[in-house]
């Protein structure tokens, strides 16, 4: 029910804001083996290695190097080069894959010029390996600055190199669709992951999923190439039936999943002739990561009790 839900989902919310305990969390073992199957790794050849094996099964990737606790702007350099490093590579490899960044990953909470700038460089790698970088978005403080930025990125380097994302939560997201779609910038639509107050977001998640539809129908209806990410199969039904009432071609947009979640609708999609990406994330810091993955699935939660009591 949702009462028993709700209480969970935001205790681990806000312990995944705790980033003190996250040392002391990564050492139990349980906690380790349940986040390898969400985390593709702790290295960038580790999380190749899983991409190849997707890209096997007919999967496209999105690699995401974790990372939101940076603090200095020399870390957030660090975070660049990794970018760098990880653009080449799929170059090398050949394997059908971008990229995903977060602005907090290029120092957006201590340095907003920084950031841009950090962006910007890793924006103009990805064009010059003709790949694309998806700007991932954190919680509510920093949507208009996210969006923001994404504008100006697109409007240095072009449609196929820069994208957002929106989140259906939030009450802003459909007026948001309308506008980015006007300006030719690409989206992934979410439902969202952040603990968030009804002020801006929906409390209530059968609202949360009827502004997914209605912002769904405005990126299908805009003739540009957008994201779809979600495991929920009512959404993926609902996506199949509007494009095939405005007679989409498959490939049209692509869905888009997590790594480790329903391999099974990943598969199924694939084996029907969709386009659909798995986002590939990886690095040492994936403890936030984790905890919002755990916090959507209260069995997932449970199963982690039960090994953790099990010692
Ligand atoms: P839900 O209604 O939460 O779940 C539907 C079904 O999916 C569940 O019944 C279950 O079967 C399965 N499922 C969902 N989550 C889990 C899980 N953790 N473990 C096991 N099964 C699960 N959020 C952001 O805020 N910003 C982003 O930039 C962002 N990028 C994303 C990129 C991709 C490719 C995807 C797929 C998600 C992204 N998210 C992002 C997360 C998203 O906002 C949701 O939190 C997450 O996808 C769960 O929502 P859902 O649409 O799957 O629907």
């Amino acid at each position: 029910t949702t009462d028993a839900t709700h209480l969970p989902r935001s205790a681990l919310l806000f312990l995944a804001r705790r980033p003190g305990l996250e040392s002391a969390a990564m050492r139990l073992r349980p906690f380790r083996r349940l986040a390898s199957r969400f985390i593709a790794g702790e290295t960038l050849e580790e999380a190749v290695d899983a991409v190849k094996a997707l890209s096997a099964r007919g999967l496209m990737a999105s690699f995401d190097h974790l990372n939101e606790a940076v603090q200095t702007p020399e870390e957030t350099r660090e975070e660049v080069r990794q970018y760098q490093r990880l653009l080449a590579r799929i170059d090398v490899v050949g394997v059908r894959a971008n990229v995903s960044l977060k602005l907090t990953q290029c120092g957006l909470l201590f340095d907003e010029a920084l950031a841009l700038e950090n962006a910007r460089t890793v924006v103009a790698e990805a064009a010059a390996h003709d790949s694309f970088v998806r700007i991932d978005m954190e919680d509510s403080s920093v949507t208009q600055v996210t969006l923001d930025i994404v504008r100006q990125l697109r409007a240095e380097f072009g449609e196929p190199h820069v994208g957002a994302v929106l989140q259906s939560a939030l009450r802003r997201t459909e007026q948001d669709a309308k506008e980015l779609c006007a300006q030719r910038i690409r989206i992934r639509l979410c439902k969202g992951a952040y603990l968030e107050k009804p002020d801006v977001a929906f409390p209530d998640k059968r609202d949360v999923d009827a502004s997914f539809v209605r912002t769904m129908r405005v990126l299908l209806d805009s003739g540009m190439y957008h994201g779809i990410a979600t495991h929920d199969e009512r959404m993926i039904e609902a996506a199949l039936d509007h494009a095939a009432k405005r007679g989409l071609p498959r490939g049209a947009f692509e869905f888009q999943m997590l790594y480790g979640i329903r391999r099974d609708l990943q598969e199924r999609l694939v084996r029907e002739g969709h386009p659909v990406r798995i986002y590939v994330p990886y690095g040492r810091h994936w403890y936030p990561y984790f905890m919002r993955r755990l916090a959507e699935r209260p069995a997932n939660l449970a199963f982690l009790l039960r090994n953790l009591a099990r010692g």
